[in-house]
Protein backbone atom coordinates (compact mmCIF):
# COMPACT_ATOMS: atom_id res chain seq x y z
CA UNK A 1 0.00 0.00 0.00
CA UNK A 2 2.42 2.71 -1.17
CA UNK A 3 0.16 5.20 -1.08
CA UNK A 4 -1.36 4.60 2.43
CA UNK A 5 1.59 5.78 4.61
CA UNK A 6 1.00 5.03 8.54
CA UNK A 7 3.39 7.26 9.86
CA UNK A 8 1.47 9.79 8.18
CA UNK A 9 -0.44 12.46 10.99
CA UNK A 10 -1.49 15.15 8.19
CA UNK A 11 -5.18 14.93 8.04
CA UNK A 12 -5.26 18.15 5.58
CA UNK A 13 -7.37 17.58 2.09
CA UNK A 14 -4.37 17.17 0.26
CA UNK A 15 -3.43 13.59 2.54
CA UNK A 16 -6.87 12.22 2.52
CA UNK A 17 -6.46 11.58 -0.82
CA UNK A 18 -4.36 9.28 -0.87
CA UNK A 19 -3.68 8.48 2.72
CA UNK A 20 -6.21 6.32 3.77
CA UNK A 21 -5.28 5.86 7.91
CA UNK A 22 -6.53 9.32 7.42
CA UNK A 23 -9.49 8.21 7.80
CA UNK A 24 -9.49 5.51 10.02
CA UNK A 25 -11.01 7.20 13.06
CA UNK A 26 -13.19 9.26 10.85
CA UNK A 27 -14.72 5.63 9.59
CA UNK A 28 -15.16 4.22 13.16
CA UNK A 29 -16.03 7.48 15.10
CA UNK A 30 -18.33 9.88 12.71
CA UNK A 31 -21.86 10.37 13.50
CA UNK A 32 -20.74 8.46 17.12
CA UNK A 33 -22.79 10.06 19.97
CA UNK A 34 -23.51 7.73 23.04
CA UNK A 35 -27.19 7.85 23.83
CA UNK A 36 -27.49 10.88 26.37
CA UNK A 37 -30.72 8.88 27.62
CA UNK A 38 -29.11 4.97 27.94
CA UNK A 39 -25.42 5.42 27.18
CA UNK A 40 -25.98 2.98 24.31
CA UNK A 41 -22.70 3.80 22.40
CA UNK A 42 -24.36 3.64 19.06
CA UNK A 43 -27.30 5.27 17.73
CA UNK A 44 -30.17 2.71 18.59
CA UNK A 45 -32.90 2.24 15.54
CA UNK A 46 -35.44 5.05 15.99
CA UNK A 47 -38.16 2.72 14.89
CA UNK A 48 -40.54 5.95 15.07
CA UNK A 49 -42.60 7.26 12.45
CA UNK A 50 -43.36 10.65 14.85
CA UNK A 51 -41.70 12.69 17.83
CA UNK A 52 -43.64 14.13 20.39
CA UNK A 53 -43.80 18.03 20.83
CA UNK A 54 -43.19 20.36 23.53
CA UNK A 55 -44.87 22.93 22.40
CA UNK A 56 -46.90 23.93 19.07
CA UNK A 57 -43.82 24.67 17.04
CA UNK A 58 -41.77 23.30 19.84
CA UNK A 59 -39.53 20.18 19.18
CA UNK A 60 -36.18 18.90 19.32
CA UNK A 61 -35.30 18.48 15.41
CA UNK A 62 -37.44 15.37 14.35
CA UNK A 63 -41.34 16.07 13.13
CA UNK A 64 -41.90 13.06 10.96
CA UNK A 65 -39.86 10.09 9.81
CA UNK A 66 -39.95 11.43 6.17
CA UNK A 67 -38.54 14.27 6.63
CA UNK A 68 -35.67 13.10 9.00
CA UNK A 69 -34.86 10.48 11.79
CA UNK A 70 -32.31 10.57 14.24
CA UNK A 71 -30.78 7.22 13.28
CA UNK A 72 -30.56 8.26 9.16
CA UNK A 73 -28.58 11.62 10.75
CA UNK A 74 -26.42 9.28 12.02
CA UNK A 75 -25.60 7.78 9.19
CA UNK A 76 -25.39 11.03 7.18
CA UNK A 77 -23.03 13.04 9.88
CA UNK A 78 -20.93 9.43 9.72
CA UNK A 79 -20.70 10.11 5.57
CA UNK A 80 -20.12 13.62 5.90
CA UNK A 81 -17.39 12.74 8.11
CA UNK A 82 -15.61 10.88 5.18
CA UNK A 83 -16.63 13.19 2.64
CA UNK A 84 -15.46 16.01 4.49
CA UNK A 85 -18.79 17.65 4.05
CA UNK A 86 -21.72 18.91 6.30
CA UNK A 87 -24.33 15.73 7.07
CA UNK A 88 -24.95 13.84 4.04
CA UNK A 89 -28.59 12.84 2.67
CA UNK A 90 -29.48 9.60 2.45
CA UNK A 91 -31.83 7.94 0.61
CA UNK A 92 -33.76 4.53 -0.01
CA UNK A 93 -31.29 4.15 -2.81
CA UNK A 94 -28.96 4.92 -4.99
CA UNK A 95 -31.52 5.67 -7.99
CA UNK A 96 -33.29 7.99 -5.33
CA UNK A 97 -30.34 9.59 -5.12
CA UNK A 98 -29.60 10.37 -8.27
CA UNK A 99 -33.29 11.17 -9.09
CA UNK A 100 -33.26 13.58 -6.66
CA UNK A 101 -30.37 15.14 -7.73
CA UNK A 102 -32.29 16.07 -11.46
CA UNK A 103 -35.49 16.50 -9.80
CA UNK A 104 -34.24 18.85 -6.87
CA UNK A 105 -31.61 21.05 -9.23
CA UNK A 106 -32.95 21.02 -13.31
CA UNK A 107 -36.02 22.26 -14.59
CA UNK A 108 -37.98 21.20 -17.72
CA UNK A 109 -36.22 22.38 -21.11
CA UNK A 110 -32.82 22.07 -19.24
CA UNK A 111 -29.84 19.74 -20.74
CA UNK A 112 -27.60 17.75 -19.10
CA UNK A 113 -24.05 15.94 -20.34
CA UNK A 114 -23.32 12.73 -18.45
CA UNK A 115 -20.65 10.12 -19.09
CA UNK A 116 -21.89 7.33 -22.04
CA UNK A 117 -20.63 4.92 -19.42
CA UNK A 118 -22.80 4.64 -16.86
CA UNK A 119 -24.67 2.57 -14.58
CA UNK A 120 -27.85 1.33 -16.58
CA UNK A 121 -30.25 2.90 -14.10
CA UNK A 122 -29.32 6.49 -15.34
CA UNK A 123 -29.82 5.49 -18.59
CA UNK A 124 -32.85 4.04 -17.91
CA UNK A 125 -33.82 7.25 -15.54
CA UNK A 126 -33.38 9.61 -18.52
CA UNK A 127 -34.93 7.62 -21.62
CA UNK A 128 -38.03 6.51 -20.31
CA UNK A 129 -38.83 8.36 -17.60
CA UNK A 130 -37.16 12.15 -17.26
CA UNK A 131 -37.62 13.01 -21.07
CA UNK A 132 -41.32 12.88 -20.50
CA UNK A 133 -40.53 15.89 -18.81
CA UNK A 134 -38.83 17.83 -20.82
CA UNK A 135 -35.61 17.35 -19.58
CA UNK A 136 -32.56 16.41 -22.29
CA UNK A 137 -29.45 14.41 -21.78
CA UNK A 138 -26.33 13.52 -23.57
CA UNK A 139 -24.41 10.80 -23.39
CA UNK A 140 -20.95 11.63 -24.36
CA UNK A 141 -17.05 10.68 -23.84
CA UNK A 142 -16.47 12.24 -20.65
CA UNK A 143 -13.39 10.69 -20.65
CA UNK A 144 -12.29 13.19 -23.09
CA UNK A 145 -12.59 16.30 -22.10
CA UNK A 146 -12.87 17.94 -25.69
CA UNK A 147 -15.90 15.87 -26.25
CA UNK A 148 -17.51 17.75 -23.11
CA UNK A 149 -17.14 20.42 -23.73
CA UNK A 150 -18.47 20.61 -27.38
CA UNK A 151 -21.34 19.03 -26.24
CA UNK A 152 -22.67 22.20 -24.10
CA UNK A 153 -25.68 23.59 -24.80
CA UNK A 154 -26.90 26.93 -23.81
CA UNK A 155 -29.57 24.97 -22.11
CA UNK A 156 -26.85 22.71 -20.04
CA UNK A 157 -26.93 22.95 -16.42
CA UNK A 158 -25.22 20.10 -15.22
CA UNK A 159 -22.75 17.58 -16.07
CA UNK A 160 -22.85 13.96 -14.63
CA UNK A 161 -19.86 11.24 -14.39
CA UNK A 162 -19.40 8.30 -13.36
CA UNK A 163 -16.11 6.91 -12.52
CA UNK A 164 -14.51 4.18 -12.96
CA UNK A 165 -17.72 3.31 -15.19
CA UNK A 166 -19.93 0.54 -14.43
CA UNK A 167 -19.19 -1.87 -15.80
CA UNK A 168 -16.52 -1.15 -18.47
CA UNK A 169 -14.41 0.68 -15.51
CA UNK A 170 -13.44 4.02 -17.87
CA UNK A 171 -12.25 7.02 -16.32
CA UNK A 172 -13.06 10.42 -16.69
CA UNK A 173 -10.70 12.82 -15.15
CA UNK A 174 -12.99 15.30 -12.55
CA UNK A 175 -10.10 17.86 -12.52
CA UNK A 176 -9.63 18.34 -16.16
CA UNK A 177 -13.97 18.59 -16.22
CA UNK A 178 -14.18 20.82 -13.44
CA UNK A 179 -11.66 23.35 -15.42
CA UNK A 180 -14.88 23.11 -17.87
CA UNK A 181 -17.60 23.38 -16.14
CA UNK A 182 -16.61 25.52 -12.87
CA UNK A 183 -15.96 28.98 -15.51
CA UNK A 184 -19.46 28.14 -17.10
CA UNK A 185 -21.53 27.96 -13.92
CA UNK A 186 -22.18 24.03 -14.59
CA UNK A 187 -22.85 22.12 -11.74
CA UNK A 188 -20.72 18.64 -11.89
CA UNK A 189 -21.85 15.71 -9.79
CA UNK A 190 -19.79 12.36 -9.78
CA UNK A 191 -21.23 9.23 -8.92
CA UNK A 192 -18.24 8.08 -6.72
CA UNK A 193 -20.06 4.07 -6.13
CA UNK A 194 -17.00 2.30 -7.23
CA UNK A 195 -14.26 3.64 -5.22
CA UNK A 196 -16.20 5.91 -2.46
CA UNK A 197 -14.59 9.14 -0.72
CA UNK A 198 -11.62 6.87 0.43
CA UNK A 199 -10.39 6.19 -2.80
CA UNK A 200 -11.27 9.02 -4.94
CA UNK A 201 -12.29 12.46 -3.55
CA UNK A 202 -14.16 14.24 -6.35
CA UNK A 203 -14.89 17.65 -5.08
CA UNK A 204 -11.51 18.32 -3.58
CA UNK A 205 -10.93 17.86 -7.21
CA UNK A 206 -13.04 20.64 -8.39
CA UNK A 207 -16.95 18.69 -8.36
CA UNK A 208 -19.38 19.90 -6.98
CA UNK A 209 -21.85 16.90 -5.71
CA UNK A 210 -20.94 13.51 -4.99
CA UNK A 211 -23.68 10.79 -4.72
CA UNK A 212 -23.21 6.67 -3.57
CA UNK A 213 -24.66 3.97 -3.93
CA UNK A 214 -24.13 3.00 -0.05
CA UNK A 215 -25.68 -0.34 -1.48
CA UNK A 216 -22.33 -1.28 -2.54
CA UNK A 217 -19.15 -0.60 -0.64
CA UNK A 218 -20.43 1.51 2.13
CA UNK A 219 -22.53 -0.69 3.79
CA UNK A 220 -20.01 -3.57 1.93
CA UNK A 221 -22.37 -6.82 3.65
CA UNK A 222 -24.78 -7.28 0.82
CA UNK A 223 -27.91 -6.33 3.15
CA UNK A 224 -29.43 -3.48 2.91
CA UNK A 225 -29.87 -0.60 -0.20
CA UNK A 226 -29.32 2.92 -0.03
CA UNK A 227 -27.99 5.87 -1.25
CA UNK A 228 -26.38 9.29 -0.15
CA UNK A 229 -25.23 12.80 -1.60
CA UNK A 230 -22.83 14.99 -0.61
CA UNK A 231 -21.57 18.55 -1.15
CA UNK A 232 -20.43 21.73 0.27
CA UNK A 233 -22.84 24.09 -0.31
CA UNK A 234 -25.61 24.31 2.50
CA UNK A 235 -28.53 26.20 -0.21
CA UNK A 236 -28.28 22.92 -2.82
CA UNK A 237 -28.49 20.52 1.16
CA UNK A 238 -31.81 22.51 1.95
CA UNK A 239 -33.16 21.46 -1.71
CA UNK A 240 -31.96 18.23 -2.07
CA UNK A 241 -33.43 17.61 1.64
CA UNK A 242 -36.78 19.87 0.40
CA UNK A 243 -36.90 16.93 -2.70
CA UNK A 244 -36.31 13.88 -0.51
CA UNK A 245 -39.37 14.77 2.32
CA UNK A 246 -41.74 15.53 -0.69
CA UNK A 247 -41.08 12.68 -2.62
CA UNK A 248 -40.69 10.91 0.05
CA UNK A 249 -37.39 8.98 -0.81
CA UNK A 250 -35.26 8.78 2.79
CA UNK A 251 -33.71 5.99 3.86
CA UNK A 252 -35.55 3.74 6.57
CA UNK A 253 -33.36 3.76 10.02
CA UNK A 254 -32.92 0.16 10.17
CA UNK A 255 -30.98 0.12 6.24
CA UNK A 256 -29.48 3.48 7.90
CA UNK A 257 -27.99 1.38 11.07
CA UNK A 258 -26.49 -1.20 9.32
CA UNK A 259 -24.94 1.05 6.78
CA UNK A 260 -23.76 3.46 9.32
CA UNK A 261 -22.29 -0.18 11.08
CA UNK A 262 -20.52 -0.79 7.57
CA UNK A 263 -18.67 2.46 7.44
CA UNK A 264 -16.37 1.49 10.28
CA UNK A 265 -14.80 -1.16 8.54
CA UNK A 266 -14.52 0.56 4.90
CA UNK A 267 -11.15 1.87 4.63
CA UNK A 268 -10.09 -2.17 5.88
CA UNK A 269 -12.26 -3.68 3.63
CA UNK A 270 -11.43 -1.36 0.92
CA UNK A 271 -7.74 -2.28 1.05
CA UNK A 272 -8.10 -5.83 0.82
CA UNK A 273 -11.00 -5.34 -2.36
CA UNK A 274 -8.52 -3.60 -3.92
CA UNK A 275 -5.47 -6.41 -3.43
CA UNK A 276 -7.40 -8.65 -4.41
CA UNK A 277 -8.66 -7.16 -7.39
CA UNK A 278 -5.02 -6.53 -8.68
CA UNK A 279 -4.04 -9.76 -8.30
CA UNK A 280 -7.24 -11.43 -9.85
CA UNK A 281 -6.81 -8.87 -12.60
CA UNK A 282 -3.15 -9.56 -13.48
CA UNK A 283 -3.69 -13.54 -13.33
CA UNK A 284 -6.61 -12.90 -15.97
CA UNK A 285 -4.23 -11.02 -17.86
CA UNK A 286 -2.31 -13.72 -18.36
CA UNK A 287 -4.49 -16.28 -18.89
CA UNK A 288 -4.95 -17.21 -22.78
CA UNK A 289 -8.82 -17.89 -22.89
CA UNK A 290 -9.06 -14.38 -21.49
CA UNK A 291 -9.07 -11.28 -24.29
CA UNK A 292 -9.65 -7.88 -22.37
CA UNK A 293 -8.94 -7.32 -18.65
CA UNK A 294 -10.45 -3.57 -17.63
CA UNK A 295 -8.75 -2.70 -14.02
CA UNK A 296 -7.30 0.56 -13.73
CA UNK A 297 -4.36 -0.59 -11.18
CA UNK A 298 -3.29 -2.84 -14.59
CA UNK A 299 -0.17 -1.08 -16.18
CA UNK A 300 -1.74 -2.03 -19.60
CA UNK A 301 -4.59 -0.44 -18.74
CA UNK A 302 -5.07 2.68 -21.19
CA UNK A 303 -6.12 5.25 -18.61
CA UNK A 304 -3.58 3.68 -15.87
CA UNK A 305 -1.61 7.00 -15.68
CA UNK A 306 -4.66 8.83 -15.09
CA UNK A 307 -5.67 5.97 -12.35
CA UNK A 308 -2.44 6.66 -10.27
CA UNK A 309 -3.25 10.34 -9.93
CA UNK A 310 -6.38 10.30 -9.43
CA UNK A 311 -6.82 7.32 -6.87
CA UNK A 312 -5.64 6.14 -3.27
CA UNK A 313 -5.79 2.61 -4.59
CA UNK A 314 -8.30 1.37 -7.57
CA UNK A 315 -11.07 -0.93 -5.57
CA UNK A 316 -12.58 -4.02 -6.37
CA UNK A 317 -14.08 -3.82 -9.54
CA UNK A 318 -13.47 -5.24 -12.63
CA UNK A 319 -14.39 -6.64 -15.82
CA UNK A 320 -13.15 -9.00 -18.66
CA UNK A 321 -13.71 -10.58 -21.78
CA UNK A 322 -13.03 -13.80 -23.35
CA UNK A 323 -11.37 -14.82 -26.99
CA UNK A 324 -13.95 -17.42 -27.44
CA UNK A 325 -16.39 -14.88 -27.18
CA UNK A 326 -20.02 -14.08 -25.68
CA UNK A 327 -20.83 -17.79 -25.65
CA UNK A 328 -17.88 -18.69 -23.85
CA UNK A 329 -18.33 -15.52 -21.13
CA UNK A 330 -21.96 -16.64 -20.65
CA UNK A 331 -20.88 -20.59 -20.02
CA UNK A 332 -18.07 -19.29 -17.51
CA UNK A 333 -21.10 -17.30 -15.31
CA UNK A 334 -23.09 -19.82 -15.58
CA UNK A 335 -19.83 -22.27 -14.10
CA UNK A 336 -18.87 -20.48 -10.92
CA UNK A 337 -19.18 -22.36 -7.96
CA UNK A 338 -17.49 -20.38 -5.21
CA UNK A 339 -18.17 -16.66 -7.42
CA UNK A 340 -21.92 -15.85 -7.16
CA UNK A 341 -23.83 -15.08 -10.14
CA UNK A 342 -25.39 -11.94 -8.89
CA UNK A 343 -26.53 -7.94 -9.27
CA UNK A 344 -24.55 -6.29 -6.62
CA UNK A 345 -21.55 -4.99 -6.08
CA UNK A 346 -18.89 -4.08 -3.39
CA UNK A 347 -20.02 -6.54 -0.91
CA UNK A 348 -17.86 -9.17 1.35
CA UNK A 349 -18.88 -12.24 -1.17
CA UNK A 350 -17.13 -11.75 -5.04
CA UNK A 351 -20.19 -11.47 -7.61
CA UNK A 352 -20.14 -12.40 -11.01
CA UNK A 353 -22.15 -10.44 -13.05
CA UNK A 354 -23.70 -10.19 -17.12
CA UNK A 355 -24.27 -6.26 -17.41
CA UNK A 356 -25.84 -6.70 -20.86
CA UNK A 357 -28.98 -9.28 -18.70
CA UNK A 358 -28.59 -7.80 -15.74
CA UNK A 359 -27.47 -4.17 -14.77
CA UNK A 360 -27.26 -2.87 -18.29
CA UNK A 361 -30.59 -4.89 -19.72
CA UNK A 362 -31.96 -1.36 -20.56
CA UNK A 363 -29.59 0.77 -22.10
CA UNK A 364 -30.33 0.25 -25.68
CA UNK A 365 -28.02 -2.52 -27.94
CA UNK A 366 -27.04 0.35 -30.15
CA UNK A 367 -25.53 2.33 -27.31
CA UNK A 368 -24.32 -0.54 -25.60
CA UNK A 369 -21.72 -2.00 -28.64
CA UNK A 370 -20.49 1.44 -29.39
CA UNK A 371 -19.34 1.82 -25.89
CA UNK A 372 -17.99 -1.22 -25.48
CA UNK A 373 -20.66 -3.07 -23.27
CA UNK A 374 -20.26 -6.83 -24.98
CA UNK A 375 -22.97 -9.37 -24.86
CA UNK A 376 -19.99 -11.47 -23.36
CA UNK A 377 -18.30 -8.94 -20.87
CA UNK A 378 -18.11 -10.32 -17.54
CA UNK A 379 -17.88 -8.09 -14.39
CA UNK A 380 -16.72 -9.18 -11.20
CA UNK A 381 -16.89 -7.52 -7.92
CA UNK A 382 -13.48 -9.29 -6.21
CA UNK A 383 -14.92 -9.95 -2.57
CA UNK A 384 -13.13 -10.84 0.68
CA UNK A 385 -12.37 -14.41 0.23
CA UNK A 386 -9.09 -15.53 -0.53
CA UNK A 387 -7.85 -14.42 -3.76
CA UNK A 388 -6.31 -17.77 -4.42
CA UNK A 389 -9.72 -19.71 -3.98
CA UNK A 390 -11.33 -16.58 -6.56
CA UNK A 391 -8.67 -17.49 -9.06
CA UNK A 392 -9.13 -21.20 -8.43
CA UNK A 393 -12.62 -21.11 -9.19
CA UNK A 394 -12.40 -19.07 -12.05
CA UNK A 395 -9.82 -20.81 -13.58
CA UNK A 396 -12.56 -24.42 -13.30
CA UNK A 397 -15.35 -22.11 -14.95
CA UNK A 398 -12.67 -20.92 -17.94
CA UNK A 399 -11.96 -24.67 -18.64
CA UNK A 400 -15.79 -25.49 -18.45
CA UNK A 401 -16.46 -22.58 -20.93
CA UNK A 402 -13.86 -23.27 -23.40
CA UNK A 403 -15.56 -27.61 -23.45
CA UNK A 404 -19.11 -25.75 -23.54
CA UNK A 405 -20.33 -25.98 -27.04
CA UNK A 406 -21.69 -22.50 -28.14
CA UNK A 407 -25.37 -21.52 -27.14
CA UNK A 408 -27.74 -18.58 -27.53
CA UNK A 409 -25.88 -15.66 -26.97
CA UNK A 410 -28.15 -14.66 -24.28
CA UNK A 411 -30.04 -11.62 -26.14
CA UNK A 412 -31.77 -8.07 -25.11
CA UNK A 413 -35.13 -7.37 -25.89
CA UNK A 414 -33.99 -4.25 -26.23
N1 LIG B 1 -24.59 4.04 -9.37
C1 LIG B 1 -23.83 2.97 -9.69
C2 LIG B 1 -22.46 3.17 -10.22
C3 LIG B 1 -24.36 1.69 -9.54
O1 LIG B 1 -23.62 0.63 -9.87
C4 LIG B 1 -25.68 1.53 -9.05
C5 LIG B 1 -26.28 0.20 -8.90
O2 LIG B 1 -25.73 -0.80 -9.27
C6 LIG B 1 -26.42 2.68 -8.74
C7 LIG B 1 -25.85 3.92 -8.91
C8 LIG B 1 -27.84 2.58 -8.23
O3 LIG B 1 -27.83 2.24 -6.89
P1 LIG B 1 -29.01 1.40 -6.17
O4 LIG B 1 -29.00 0.03 -6.75
O5 LIG B 1 -28.64 1.47 -4.74
O6 LIG B 1 -30.29 2.12 -6.48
Amino acid sequence: MSRNSANSDSKNTASKRFDLDAHLTGAVRGGLHADPATGALLTPIYQSTTYRQDAVGVHKGHTYSRASNPTVSALEEALGTLEDTPPAVCFATGMAAISAIFLALLKSGDHVVLSDVVYGGTVRLFDQVLSHFGLEASFVDTADPAAVKTAIRPSTRMVFIETPANPTLKLTDVEAIAKITRPAGLLLVVDNTFLTPLLLRPLDLGADITLLSTTKYIEGHNATVGGSIACRDERILDRIRLVRKTLGSIQSPHEAWLTARGIKTLPLRLQQHSRAAQIVAEWLEKHPDVSQVHYPGLTGFPQHDLAERQHALHGGMLSFELKLGAEAGIALMNAVRLCVLAENLGAAETLITHPVSMTHGDVPREMRERIGITDGLVRLSVGLEDPRDIIADLSQALDVARKTEPVAVYSSTR
